[in-house]
Order: structure tokens, then C-alpha cells, then sequence
């Protein structure tokens, strides 16, 4: 399914791209064409300007008298070695041939534009059409023309180079695209397994606890009609599973729709040494850590951050009753609130079992337990780690944890100012 994806986003870059390159290509070899057509044009047309400017014309008694021996390839003299002109032609105004120079002309004008291209064997003739104009009469017409050729072999020289170059660019377009393809598809193929994992592990930790009701339910339908006292332990069983079960699923349901950045409504100014000093005063952590020191520790001036106070709640709700469940008897716990230049810290410290150097990287993971004995016995459900840096990160915050094995853990968490 990813490769498919993948491949077809790079043919629709490569397809799109190259078609840019295409059409560039092909807009870059017309301007350079028009250019070179430009410039040959206006060359011709100072040389037949100079031409025109040679020709020694006057009405004299009712008559022209017309003189073109001075005008260069018409006149007496013998045009220059490295001309390019192939061949130049005087009509009169009648458009009749009057003097030439270069090929044999035909005996009557018949361009029909200034400039032409006309075809000269294998070659290409510009030529250039000019009527000659003396006191707003037409005179004659000089037909000048030059060989295309270098002009030619210019464009034939860029049309290789493009004709290399675009087929050369198309495959390093597709081959990028197929790199950038390859780029865009890994967070969704991430995203898909990461999915995929929730998914088959939330099933799972819901299967055990169906089977169990089942299984009590089975052994209750069982027992005698009469023996009440049986079928209530049943009950009682099949309801504590029930409540496991709701707590999982609201953990679950938490997880999904705290996704993301917290929206902005749901932000308001939070005061820390309140809520610190409200989550451990709370009935759940008074409870849970009965048998524990509790100590905190909170700067005198107060300390406030942007965010959603039940969700910071939750978060340090969640380390404190980790730190409690793990921390045998006769155990102290640290809350700390410290402001420092660049953001706030709380940390939740312990004398507790710690955690091993093995299991850290993986203990903010949904499900993740680092022994199943030990959290059977505390009945955890894998999610208050992933839960707290969820609503951590939602903040912009970060939540780290330092711990060793029987000596204790920190949990830190950092939230920007
Ligand atoms: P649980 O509900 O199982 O406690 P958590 O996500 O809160 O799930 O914690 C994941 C695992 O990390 C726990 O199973 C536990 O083994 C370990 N853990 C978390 N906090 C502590 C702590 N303060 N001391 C020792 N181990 C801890």
C-alpha cells in the first residue's frame, strides 16, 4: 500500500515537474530564436540602410537621373572580401530589375514582405526588401540578402544541448521525486503502524479483562440457586473488573482526544504552587500515600503558566500516584516547583523500586509496563506515563525521568514560560 502510494506521488511530481521543465524549455528556445532573428534582421537592414545612402538621385527637367556607382556591390567598385551579402538587386519604381549583384535575379520585383526567409539550395537567405524614398516619392527598391547559416548552426547547437539536457534533468526529477516520495510516506507509515500497535494492544488488554467476566459470570451461574454468598464473590469480582475496565477505557479516550495542540479556549493562566499544593492535598494521593513521607517544595512568589489547569492536574496526578505505588513503605516523595530563566520545572522524586536503564527509553510508550508481576500487583494500566507526556507536550513542555534500580526515580517536567 506505501509502495504503491509512493510511487504514485514521484509519477505525479516527476510528470508535473517535468512538464514545467518542458514547457520552460521550449519558452527559453523561442526567445533565443526570436532574438537571433532580431539581431540578423537588423544587421541587414544597417547594410542596406548604408546601400541606400550611397545612391546619387535627382529629378532633373521632368526626368529621373539615378546613379549607383557609388553604392557598395551595385556600384563600380568591388565589394568587400568578408561581406556576407549573397546578393544585392536595384528595382525601379516600376518594379522592374535595373542592377544586380549575386545570383540572377528576376526581371520584376516579387517579395511580398520587408523581410523574408527564402530557401537557397540546402541554405537559408534572410532577405530584406527596401523601398527607396526621396521626397515622399518611391524612387526604387533595394533587395538585399545574407546567408542564415551561422544563425542556424547556433540554434541547432542550443536544440543539442537542450535535446541532452532535458531528458538528463527529467531523470534526476524522477529520482528525486521518488527520494521525496520516500520522505512523505515515512511519518504516515510510522503513523499507520504506531496505529496499528494502539490498536491490537488496546484490544488485548480488553480481551483479559472480558475473559475474566465471562469466566466469573460462568462459575457464578454455576454455583447452587441457594448459595447466595457464592454468586455475590462473583459479583463482587465482575465488578472490579468493571471498574478496571472503565478506567482503561477512559484512559484510552483521553489518549485520543487530547491529541495535539491544546486549543486556545482551554488555555488560562495557571497558578503552580496552587495546583501543586491541590494535587497533593488530594483525597487519591492522600490515600495512596499514607504509609509515605510526602514532601513539597514550592518558591515563595508564585509561579504561572499558560495552559489548561485539570490537564496540568492530571499530568502530576498521574507521577504522584506512579511515585507512590512504587515507593515501598516508609518511602519519601519530593514535589518540587522551580522557576528557572528559560522555563518552569516540577519534579516528582522517590526513594522507590526505580526503573532499569533497559526499560526507560519505552516507559512513555502506550501499554508499556516494565514488569508485568509488578504492576499486577499495583494494577496499572500502562497509559499514566504516556497520558502525562501527552498533556505535557501539548503545552510545549517536555517530560524526562532519570531513575535507578532500587535507589529511586525523577520525573521532570519542563514547560516554557
Ligand atoms: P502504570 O499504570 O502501569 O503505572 P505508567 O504508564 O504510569 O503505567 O507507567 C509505566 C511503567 O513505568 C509502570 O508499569 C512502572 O513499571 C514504571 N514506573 C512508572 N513510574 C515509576 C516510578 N515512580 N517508579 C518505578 N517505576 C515506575
Amino acid at each position: 500500500m506505501f509502495d504503491q502510494s509512493r510511487r504514485k506521488i514521484a509519477r505525479w511530481l516527476t510528470l508535473s515537474m517535468g512538464s514545467i521543465l518542458v514547457i520552460f524549455a521550449g519558452a527559453i528556445y523561442y526567445r533565443w530564436v526570436v532574438e537571433h532573428l532580431v539581431q540578423a534582421d537588423h544587421l541587414l537592414y544597417r547594410k542596406a540602410r548604408v546601400m541606400a545612402a550611397n545612391i546619387d538621385y535627382e529629378f532633373r527637367q521632368g526626368e529621373d537621373v539615378l546613379d549607383l556607382s557609388y553604392v557598395p556591390f551595385l556600384g563600380q567598385y568591388s565589394p568587400p572580401l568578408n561581406s556576407e551579402i549573397v546578393y544585392a538587386r536595384w528595382y525601379s519604381s516600376e518594379k522592374q530589375l535595373h542592377q544586380f549583384y549575386g545570383l540572377q535575379p528576376p526581371n520584376s520585383l516579387e517579395a511580398n514582405a520587408a523581410f523574408e526567409t527564402v530557401p537557397l539550395g540546402s541554405e537559408k537567405l534572410r532577405q530584406l526588401t527596401l523601398p527607396v524614398v526621396d521626397r515622399e516619392r518611391v524612387i526604387g527598391y533595394l533587395q538585399v540578402a545574407m546567408p542564415l547559416t551561422p544563425t542556424q548552426l547556433e540554434l541547432r547547437d542550443f536544440l543539442r544541448v537542450l535535446v541532452l539536457a532535458v531528458p538528463l534533468t527529467l531523470a534526476l526529477i524522477s529520482l528525486t521525486s521518488w527520494f521525496l516520495a520516500g520522505l512523505a510516506m515515512k511519518p504516515i507509515r510510522q503513523a499507520y503502524y504506531q496505529l496499528q500497535r494502539f490498536t491490537s494492544d488496546a484490544s488485548h488488554e480488553l480481551r483479559a479483562p472480558l475473559a475474566a467476566v465471562l469466566s466469573n459470570a460462568q462459575v457464578g451461574l454455576l454455583a447452587p440457586i441457594e448459595d447466595s454468598k457464592a454468586k455475590h464473590q462473583r459479583l463482587d469480582k465482575i465488578a472490579d473488573i468493571a471498574k478496571a475496565m472503565n478506567l482503561l477505557v477512559s484512559n484510552l479516550l483521553f489518549l485520543a482526544r487530547q491529541a495535539g495542540r491544546l486549543p486556545s479556549e482551554s488555555i488560562q493562566q495557571v497558578n503552580l504552587n496552587n495546583l501543586l499544593s491541590e494535587t497533593v492535598g488530594s483525597q487519591t494521593i492522600q490515600s495512596t500515600c499514607q504509609a509515605l513521607k510526602l514532601q513539597i517544595e514550592v518558591p515563595n512568589s508564585p509561579v504561572t503558566v499558560q495552559g489548561n489547569p485539570d490537564l496540568l492536574h492530571q499530568a502530576l496526578l498521574n507521577l504522584l500516584t506512579n511515585a507512590c505505588k512504587y515507593t515501598p513503605t516508609g518511602g519519601t516523595i519530593w514535589v518540587r516547583l522551580v522557576s528557572l530563566y528559560h522555563c518552569h520545572v516540577i519534579q516528582v522524586e522517590d526513594t522507590g523500586i526505580g526503573i532499569p536503564a533497559d526499560d526507560l527509553p519505552h516507559i512513555f510508550n502506550r501499554f508499556y509496563r516494565v514488569d508485568q508481576n509488578r504492576t499486577r500487583a499495583t494494577g496499572g494500566t500502562g497509559l499514566g506515563l504516556a497520558i502525562a507526556q501527552q498533556i505535557v507536550e501539548a503545552h510545549g513542555g517536555r517530560l524526562t525521568v532519570a531513575s535507578e534500580v532500587d535507589k529511586g526515580s525523577l520525573f521532570q517536567i519542563e514547560l516554557p514560560l
